[in-house]
């Protein structure tokens, strides 16, 4: 199988960020980068560099607003007295219905959700690598390849049309299903990251071509909090095309499998000429956020079942943090994968 990552994708290194209030160190570390490289070589994967693929795959997902944000705000931030190395919001609209403000303190906490990405001077660049492996691994599919690994990091799910969050800034599973709708009428996109995939949910909440499915640990008690929940099914044309299911804290492989059994259901329903798989291998027992407990066979299953929708599919790195078996559960997944999809790997 194909993989695509930029070496670019490691320079941004977040700093800081708060958890329950507390400042600690930030998760989406770089080094996550080798492990996943690694993960993906053991699979058999081969890793190619994606071409720049400009603004125009990015700016058909995220406003304009938000792109001159992301791009020059580092810059500005810079230029206020006293102000912290890297751009962290510390105030924000509680609804959208205000006015957008000139301040780059206020567009902080207009375009970023939270305090888990924080921006730097290599921010914009790693980002817009990781959405361009994004892209590349879905024009491999529209190609022809069965199926092709994006390497994305910083991750995406959390990135709203115009908002950062979680350690995201570009939606890049968002952006490799618009890509797909290039040869695709239908895109189905299945979150099986340990967290609600609350960005790809709302760019997508009013759309019927691309319908979203999650599964995560109930928000109820866990990061995203706000969404996630069961009765969000989408609104206007989009009604009927988002479902969430949220799964009780440390829930195991076998109920993780029976509930992919659900989701199976509903893409099936929808017939879609392609699938992307926002892949976080946080959902596993030994990730630093503890939510669920996926084992690592329990990776090569899932693999294996979403193979058996049997659709030209890309993978997406989502989230999954540093721990001893990161990189064996991407090799798990892949390999699992591969062993039920002709010509994957
Ligand atoms: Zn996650």
């Amino acid at each position: 199988m194909k993989a695509f990552y930029a070496a670019e994708q490691k320079r941004h290194d977040p700093k800081a960020f708060l958890s329950s209030g507390a400042p600690k160190p930030n998760p989406e570390q770089p080094e996550r980068v080798e492990r996943l490289l690694a993960g993906a070589k053991a699979a058999g994967c081969t890793i190619e560099r994606p071409r720049n693929h400009g603004l125009g795959p990015v700016a058909a997902i995220h406003t304009p607003e938000y792109l001159d944000f992301l791009e020059h705000i580092f810059e500005r931030w810079q230029r206020i007295e006293g102000a912290s190395e890297e751009v962290i919001p510390n105030i924000h609209p509680i609804a959208r219905g205000g006015s957008y403000p000139a301040s780059a303190v206020g567009q902080a906490g207009y375009h970023m959700a939270d305090t888990a990405c924080p921006i730097s001077a290599e921010t914009w660049e790693s980002a817009l690598w990781s959405a361009w492996s994004a892209v590349e691994t879905a024009e491999a599919v529209l190609a022809g390849a069965p199926a092709a690994y994006a390497l994305c990091r910083p991750p995406g799910h959390h990135a709203f049309a115009d908002v950062a969050g979680g350690f995201c800034f570009f939606n890049n599973s968002a952006i490799a299903a618009q890509v797909l709708r290039r040869g695709a009428t239908r895109v189905a996109i299945l979150d099986v990251d340990l967290h609600h995939g609350n960005g790809t949910q709302g760019i997508f909440y009013a759309r019927p071509d691309v319908l979203t499915v999650s599964l995560h640990a109930d928000p109820v008690r866990f990061y995203p909090f706000f969404w996630g929940y069961a009765d969000e099914r989408g609104e206007g044309p989009g009604l009927g095309y988002n479902l969430n299911l949220p799964l009780p804290r440390k829930s195991s492989d076998a109920v993780f499998l029976k509930t992919l059994e659900a989701a199976f259901q509903r893409i099936r329903a929808f017939a879609p000429e392609a699938l992307v798989v926002a892949l976080g291998l946080d959902a596993f027992e030994g990730d630093p956020f503890g939510g669920l407990s996926v084992s690592t066979p329990g990776f090569a299953r899932i693999g294996e079942a979403i193979a058996g929708l049997g659709l030209p599919t890309v993978i997406v790195q989502e989230g999954g943090y540093l721990c001893d078996a990161l990189g064996d559960n991407l090799t798990a997944f892949l390999s699992g994968f591969g062993s039920k999809m002709k010509g994957a790997l």
